[in-house]
C-alpha cells in the first residue's frame, strides 16, 4: 500500500469505530503482514481484546528489555489465558546487551541522555525495527489526548520512518472511554496501573505519577521533557510516543 492510499483510508476510516479500523486492518493485510505491538498498557490490552474478538490467533507482540517489572510479565501470562493466544516476546541482541553493559555499567541511562538512548537502542528499538521489517502494517494503542506530542496520531497513517502502515484504532478515544471498556468486559489489565503508574516500561525508568501529574512525568524523570522519547514512534523523523516495553 502506497502513502497516498494510505491518505485514502486515512479519510475514510477517521470517525470509524476502534472494531470497524481492525475490521479493514484485518481484511486488508494477509496474515503474516499484520501485527499488534502491544506494552502491555491499558490500550493496548483493550486493542489485544478487540482484536482477539475478531480473529481467534491475532499476531501480538511485546519487547521483553530485560528490565521489566515483574507484573508486566503476569500481565502477558494472564492475558494469553484470557483470551487462549500466545503473544510472541522479542529480546535484544545478547551481544548488543553485553556490549553495552560491559562498556558503560549496568544502569548507564542514569548518566546522559545520551547513554539513556542508546539503552533504549539497544533493548527496544533495535527488536521493534527487527519484527517491523517483515509486515506491511503494525497495530499500536496510542491515543492523541496523552499528550501534546501525540495529537497528530490518526486511526490509518504512513509510518514514514519504518516504511509501512500504522494503525490506531484508539487514536480518538479518552482514557475514560478505555477504562470504562476495560470494566465493562473484564479486561485484564496490569496492576502496576492501579498504582499510579499511567505508564509502563522498564523498571529502572518509570515510576508512579500523582493526581494530576503529566502522565509521562513517570518516565525518565531526571530527564527534561523534551528528551522523553526512545524512537519506538516517529512521525517525519520525530519522536512522538516511546511506550512499547519500556519505552
Ligand atoms: S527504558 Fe531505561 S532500562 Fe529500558 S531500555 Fe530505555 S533506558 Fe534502558
Amino acid at each position: 500500500m502506497t502513502p497516498e492510499e494510505v491518505a485514502l483510508h486515512a479519510k475514510t476510516l477517521e470517525h470509524a469505530s476502534p472494531e470497524a479500523i481492525l475490521t479493514w486492518a484485518l481484511s486488508t493485510f494477509a496474515q503474516g503482514n499484520l501485527a499488534q505491538a502491544s506494552s502491555l498498557a491499558v490500550e493496548d490490552q483493550v486493542v489485544t481484546h478487540l482484536l482477539a474478538g475478531i480473529d481467534p490467533r491475532p499476531a501480538i507482540f511485546t519487547l521483553d528489555t530485560g528490565r521489566l517489572f515483574p507484573e508486566l510479565y503476569a500481565t502477558i501470562a494472564r492475558t494469553e489465558e484470557r483470551y487462549g493466544l500466545r503473544i510472541e516476546v522479542l529480546f535484544p541482541d545478547r551481544a548488543d546487551v553485553e556490549n553495552l553493559v560491559r562498556e558503560e555499567g549496568i544502569n548507564c541511562f542514569r548518566r546522559s541522555v545520551v547513554l539513556r538512548k542508546r539503552c533504549c537502542d539497544v533493548r527496544k528499538v533495535r527488536l521493534l525495527h527487527r519484527r517491523l521489517a517483515g509486515l506491511q502494517a503494525w497495530i499500536t494503542g496510542l491515543r492523541r489526548e496523552q499528550s501534546v506530542t501525540r495529537v497528530g496520531v490518526r486511526p490509518v497513517e504512513w509510518d514514514t520512518a519504518n516504511g509501512l502502515v500504522k494503525i490506531n484504532p484508539l487514536a480518538a478515544w479518552s482514557e475514560a472511554q478505555v477504562w470504562a471498556f476495560v470494566a465493562a468486559h473484564e479486561v485484564p489489565y496490569c496492576e502496576l496501573q492501579d498504582r499510579g503508574y499511567s505508564s509502563l516500561g522498564c523498571a529502572p525508568c518509570t515510576r508512579a505519577v500523582e493526581p494530576g501529574e503529566d502522565a509521562r512525568a513517570g518516565r525518565w524523570w531526571w530527564e527534561e521533557p523534551e528528551h522523553k522519547e526512545c524512537g519506538l514512534h516517529l512521525v517525519d523523523g520525530t519522536p512522538v510516543r516511546a511506550r512499547l516495553a519500556g519505552g
